[in-house]
């Protein structure tokens, strides 16, 4: 035989000590999780853990237990904070715990999930299937797990883009191509557009009315005015939910005029379309059954682990002519590993790509769509509950009304005449005295340019305790920053 040099792997020396080490793991993760509420909602990150973080790359070994000191020092204590029952910033989901087992097992098969004939596929096929039932799409439906909705409102305008003759292979010729969506649509699918070539300006803002929603007598308008100007008109952006105030767009009669103008019909519903869970709430997304595609994310409201989205194509055809190409080296066979037709790298520009299909398997198992309706439900309530009490304040104000689960209000002492722009001041200073106190982690936003406390709730674990808590906050703080006394109730 000949002389084999010295080969290593990188398992293990000492199964034994590997599962030790990962037990201690896993149980001081479920400890971190279980116990998440009796700590403050953030922490600032310390120097020694901004150092700990700018070393050079490493070169030499180190023992797993000491990577994992590491971890529990620098990295864990200083979390974004949004498994905790106060974390209202922007919209983040909490996760669920069966996502620890989810994650950690997807990790042990390491799939990947760009193509192929092997389980994790299937599961993905599952996911997707639920999706297309639960939106009520034909069999015929496409779909692909993503990072999040900004990629899927990518792909989902890359495949209407591309329902233009001749664009994939030559690129845009045609100038003058036009998208409408509300002016409080996310930022996300401008900024498609601007990648796809078709440029921030193509996206007419149409103005929205008294519930932030938007105002389909303006968008017939625009779409008008741009036909009248020779330009081209290509889709609109329905908004279920938006990022400011969570208000729907009116989904049906958008459908409508898309339909009789001949237009792609997107929905962004990254939060709110799973609203369609709950049988209170699905009646209010009225129409989003006959849109072209939709995007939504599972890592918000169905509190699957980050990071997880979805993209659905009403015309699977369609999706899979805009992303799939076949070279020679992934050419399908008749039998074995590449078996198959309609793997996910033809439906998106990734080709390798991590499970992320088995985390939303588990967490809608284990949970049950009923289950993540009634959380969607149970938060909606909270944000009513909420605005009720602010509405109850002197010294608060409403600021926008509340379609689902987002709350925008600010401290305005009635008593106080004061410039807009300090009322600015005063709310930013409390919102950053709120996370920084640990007490709770709205975040901010403009509301008809007046700067609003934002509370997003898209947690399974908020209480309406919670929201007690955040407004005693609240008040504490504008009291003492503006030298303000509790108002004496009669
Ligand atoms: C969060 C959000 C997005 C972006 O989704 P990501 O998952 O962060 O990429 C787009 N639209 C709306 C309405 C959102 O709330």
């Amino acid at each position: 035989m000949a002389d084999h040099p010295i080969e290593i792997s990188l398992d293990p020396k000492n199964w034994d000590e590997f599962r030790a080490l990962a037990h201690r793991a896993l149980d001081d993760a479920i400890t971190y999780v279980s116990s998440v509420s009796s700590r403050p909602v953030w922490l600032p990150v310390p120097p020694d853990a901004r150092d700990a973080l700018a070393q050079p790359s490493p070169i030499e070994e180190m023992p797993l237990g000491e990577v994992y000191e590491e971890f529990k020092h620098y990295i864990v204590p200083y979390a974004t904070g949004n498994i905790h029952p106060r974390f209202f910033g922007w919209v983040h989901g909490a996760g669920q715990a069966g996502g620890m087992v989810a994650e950690m097992l997807a990790a042990s098969m390491n799939a990947n999930c760009g193509g192929r004939d092997h389980g994790a596929i299937y599961v993905e096929r599952q996911v997707i299937d639920w999706c297309r039932g639960w939106f009520g799409f034909p069999s015929e439906a496409s779909g692909l797990l993503v990072s999040g909705t900004s990629m899927a409102n990518l792909i989902a305008l890359g495949v209407a883009r591309n329902t233009l003759p001749e664009v994939r292979r030559k690129g845009i010729e045609t100038a003058g191509l036009t998208a409408y969506a509300s002016t409080e649509v996310h930022e996300s699918v401008t900024r498609a557009m601007e990648i796809l070539g078709l440029g921030s300006e193509s996206v007419r803002k149409v103005p929205v009315d008294r519930w932030f929603a938007m105002d389909t007598a303006a968008l017939s308008g625009a779409i008008a005015a741009d036909r009248a100007a020779g330009r081209q008109p290509l889709c609109v952006v329905g908004s279920a939910g938006t990022v400011n105030t969570g208000a729907i767009d009116p989904l049906d009669e958008i459908a409508s005029i898309c339909q009789d103008e001949n237009l792609w019909f997107h929905v962004d519903g990254a939060f709110g379309a799973l609203a369609v869970l709950s049988p209170l709430l699905k009646p209010r997304l009225r129409g989003i059954e006959r849109a072209d595609s939709i995007a939504l994310d599972f890592h918000k409201w169905a509190q699957v682990q980050y990071d997880v989205g979805c993209v659905l194509v009403r015309r699977g055809e369609l999706h899979r002519a805009t992303y799939s190409q076949r070279p020679a080296y992934l050419t399908h066979l008749q039998r074995g590993l590449a078996a198959g037709s309609d793997w996910p790298c033809e439906f998106g520009p990734e080709l390798s790509r991590g499970f992320r299909a088995l985390k939303v398997w588990f967490a809608l198992k284990e949970h049950g769509t009923r289950n993540i309706g009634r959380i969607v439900e149970q938060n909606c309530g909270q944000a009513r509950y909420l605005a009720e009490r602010v509405a109850l304040e002197v010294e608060l104000e409403l600021l926008a009304p509340v379609t689902l689960n987002i709350v925008c209000f600010r401290y305005r002492p009635s008593r106080l005449a004061m410039k807009e722009r300090d009322i600015d001041g005063i709310n930013e200073e409390i919102t950053i005295l709120l996370q920084e106190r640990g007490i709770a982690a709205p975040s901010t936003t403009r509301v008809e340019n007046r700067l609003a406390i934002r509370v997003n709730i898209t947690n399974h674990r908020t209480k309406l305790s919670d929201m007690d808590i955040l407004l005693a906050g609240v008040l504490e703080i504008g009291r003492s920053l503006t030298g303000g006394v509790a108002p004496v109730r009669a």
